[in-house]
């Protein structure tokens, strides 16, 4: 039997990451990133079979199109071409109009050019990948899968902000939510793990990577999650803010700060990055930590203390709790952050299991703490978002 591929496209402003993956193993074949479009030194590297390539892309069109074409060029060459049946796109922001993964066709595409609105840097850059692969790939069905449409199922008193409620209906502000993929894949995987029905089952998702947000998940369904209007809100990253008190934004625009640096620092400066003074990388803020820095250990600390409060916060929409899933960079592979949130929930009754802790490491998935109080477990289940758009274009295309 032949192969069938799915080609995974994850367009953003000045960078494109692809994928060929096996729609029946989830493997990908070849892996790739387009980067520093729009500079001089724009390039495109990948891996197949345990080698690595990279070449300039240089040309007069846009490095998006120029970065798709150089990956037909390669499909062809590396013979994946005539096995890929669908393509795929990660798209940052489906406001309330998509709900679930939907086939691209010219209204798509508008609909989600007309959401820039609301993710000014990722969805103009999500259209132009369609746009180009579109053009690219004229014969292949393709996918639009969304950030947001897992959570679409929040009730009203979850997205709803305590502001003036013409602020929504003007404008659409309200909690959308992000990392959705990463949610309901782990989500789905910790069923299958604890041998439950998804339907019976509620879980506290926490996807700790740069960016980090929480999700409380009743039935498979999004009841609430710590991102928000946009992926700024919530749980501190390596390098955002996370919740924070607006006056501070209202006391630093007084004090003469422009709009642009106010949301600079809030977007790129602060996190394990602005409270540490050295790193946004949470491997770095560990090895800070373990040579005495200060600041490094403060980060951790707000960090940790953080997400056990939030993870805290969010029994508070489940009826019951089966478990509580770390995925993400950190989630899946820092044991002493692991450790120092579950420390921070002691008064749930989570006991460490520390050979589990150390065994969940480095691509596997695992029970580290368990609850009697709560007859719930800790586990880690490292997420793979490219897998979802594969399966949810699969499904589609098969309809
Ligand atoms: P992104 O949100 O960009 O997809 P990732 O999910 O890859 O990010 O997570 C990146 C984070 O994971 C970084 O802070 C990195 O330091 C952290 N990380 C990766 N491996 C480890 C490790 N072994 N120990 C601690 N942190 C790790």
């Amino acid at each position: 039997m032949s192969n069938s591929y799915v080609l995974v496209i994850n367009s953003g402003s000045s960078s494109l990451k692809f994928a060929v993956i096996n729609s029946a193993t989830g493997e990908a074949v070849l892996s790739g990133l387009g980067e520093c479009f729009g500079l001089e030194d724009s390039r495109m590297s990948w891996k197949f079979n345990g080698d690595k390539r990279e070449v300039a892309i240089q040309g007069d069109e846009s490095h998006h199109k120029l970065a798709i074409n150089t990956l037909v060029g390669l499909t062809e060459e590396l013979a994946l071409a005539q096995d890929i049946v669908a393509v795929g796109h990660r798209i940052v922001h489906g406001g309330e109009k998509f709900t679930q993964t939907v086939r691209i066709d010219e209204a798509v595409t508008q609909e989600i050019e007309q959401l820039a609105d609301l993710a000014p840097l990722h969805n103009p850059a999500g259209a132009i990948g369609i746009r180009a692969a579109l053009e690219a790939f004229p014969s292949l069905p393709q996918f639009a899968v969304f950030d947001t449409a897992f959570h679409q199922t929040m009730p009203k008193k979850a997205f709803t902000g305590a502001i003036c409620n013409t602020l929504y209906s003007d404008y659409g502000i309200r909690r959308y939510g992000f990392h959705g993929t990463s949610h309901y894949y782990v989500s789905r995987e910790a069923a299958h793990m604890l041998n439950k029905s998804i339907d019976d089952a509620s879980f506290i998702s926490v996807h700790l990577g740069n960016g980090a947000s929480v999700c409380a998940i009743e039935k498979g369904r999004s009841v609430d999650t710590s991102m928000g209007f946009t992926p700024l809100s919530g749980l501190m990253m390596g390098t955002r803010c996370g919740d924070l008190d607006p006056g501070i934004i209202e006391f630093l625009l007084k004090k003469g700060w422009s709009q642009e640096r106010v949301f600079d620092a809030l977007n790129k400066k602060s996190g394990f990055l602005g409270v540490s003074g050295v790193t946004s990388d949470a491997r770095g803020i560990l090895e800070a930590m373990e040579n005495g820095h200060e600041g490094a250990k403060l980060a951790f600390e707000v960090f940790t203390y953080r997400v056990a409060k939030y993870i805290s916060s969010y029994l508070v929409p489940l009826t019951s709790l089966d478990a509580i899933i770390f995925t993400g960079g950190i989630g899946e592979n820092s044991l002493p952050i692991r450790r120092e949130i579950l420390n921070n929930l002691k008064l749930l009754g989570f006991v460490e299991d520390e050979q589990g802790n150390e065994a969940a490491r480095f691509g596997n998935a695992g029970v580290i703490a368990r609850s009697e109080m709560l007859d719930a477990v800790a586990m880690v289940i490292p997420t793979n978002e490219e897998y979802v758009i594969v399966q949810q274009s699969m499904v589609l295309l098969n309809q």
